[in-house]
């Protein structure tokens, strides 16, 4: 079975920023732009950041950033 990068996923109605890991599958930032709660879920590996914790928006930024420059995973089918 091929797997391809689940790039395009379904856009959250609090989508803030779209990154895309190594092989282009999405990581998205959804939450709200200021004060505390934003989160970030990879649709490549389906890590995402601590729940219940929600983060401030520069904060999760950088984490959702380090780990698309890190994260080499195509899909995930993990529910
Ligand atoms: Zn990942």
């Amino acid at each position: 079975m091929k797997l391809s990068p689940n790039t395009a996923p379904v856009e959250p109605d609090d989508l803030l920023i779209r990154l895309h890991n190594m092989v282009g599958a999405a990581v998205d930032i959804t939450g709200k732009t200021y004060g505390d709660g934003s989160r970030w879920d990879c649709h490549g590996c389906g890590d995402h950041s601590e729940r219940p914790v929600l983060d401030i928006l520069a904060f999760t930024r950088e984490q959702a950033n380090a780990h698309a420059g890190s994260c080499r995973a195509a899909y995930h089918r993990l529910t």
